[in-house]
């Protein structure tokens, strides 16, 4: 890791009263949450997550898992704070979600989440010092820089987004995420948009990413794909719809493990039979 990087500790955090959860990811605790919105025209509400209590570890790579329409994004937003819950609480290291933080970044599927008049480094350093307002130039471009090269966008630092490919547009997002050190780091089928290959790649990408840093982010990583929730996940959340409930926690000790491992293969097959039963 950079100097830059590395000198940055709590106390440089200008932001904030520094506090412990600031030293690495944070743990989430997802408390007896229950979701709903308004039907149209007063016609009662849709429960989109119903008593769902879950805690995200601090420092793990969490991936929610279920199919379509079952609450998957819907709580991923809630822990950012985006949308209120209607029932339960969440709390991100300690404290009660209520709204929106630079210590709680989401990554969606969208190409289109880089400001497209800045180069890709100077989107990192504009979040840098967003979120770090006191750090001084120098050190917020060095940090920028280290960053867009860790996610291979080195040749293509000073380009703006509409001369990037897709994934390399994704790898941008990804580095601006990182570079800002989040509590929690929600990813919302990040790579959900990509060609196979590409998205086989930018999985193998993030866990070596997730890997590289000293203090581990906490990721809670949104999916409907098996195969990507047990090459990412540590512990799987699989959800049941109808209303979006838990409807059981996985431990996966085969996460990164190559694509053709025979027991993670296995595990693939027996959470496709627990989708099965998830979707009625
Ligand atoms: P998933 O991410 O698992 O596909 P979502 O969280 O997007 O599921 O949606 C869960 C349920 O909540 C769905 O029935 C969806 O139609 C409903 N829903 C999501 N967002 C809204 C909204 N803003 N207003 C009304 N209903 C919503």
């Amino acid at each position: 890791m950079v100097e830059a990087a590395m000198r940055m500790r709590p106390e440089d955090d200008m932001t904030a009263a520094p506090a412990r959860s600031e030293e690495s990811g944070a743990q989430v605790d997802i408390d007896h949450v229950s979701i709903e919105f308004p039907k149209p025209r007063g016609r009662g509400t849709v429960v989109a997550v119903q008593d769902v209590s879950v805690t995200i570890r601090k420092g793990e790579k969490f991936v929610i898992l279920g199919p379509s329409g079952c609450g998957k994004s819907t709580l991923l937003t809630a822990i950012g704070g985006f949308i209120p819950v209607t029932g339960g609480e969440i709390r991100v290291g300690g404290e009660a979600v209520r709204k929106p933080s630079m210590k709680r970044i989401l990554v969606f599927q969208d190409f289109g989440q880089l400001l497209p008049w800045r180069t890709v480094t100077s989107n990192v350093t504009w979040a840098i010092r967003k979120r770090w307002p006191k750090m001084n130039d120098a050190e917020a471009q060095e940090r920028a820089r280290h960053y867009v090269e860790l996610v291979g966008l080195g040749a293509q630092a000073d380009q703006y987004p509409n001369t990037l490919s897709g994934g390399q547009k994704q790898r941008g997002a990804i580095a601006r995420a990182f570079a800002v050190k989040p509590e929690i780091l929600l990813m919302d089928e990040p790579f959900g948009a990509l060609d196979a290959i590409n998205r086989e790649k930018m999985q193998f990408e993030l866990n070596r990413l997730w890997s590289a840093e000293e203090e581990k982010v906490t990721i809670a990583f949104v999916t409907h794909d098996v195969n990507e929730a047990v090459h990412l996940g540590h512990r799987i959340m699989v959800m049941s719809r109808g209303p979006g409930r838990l409807r059981e926690m996985v431990d996966n000790p085969y996460v990164g493990s190559p694509p053709h491992d025979a027991r993670a293969l296995q595990l693939v097959e027996d959470l496709r039979e627990l989708l099965k039963d998830a979707k009625t």
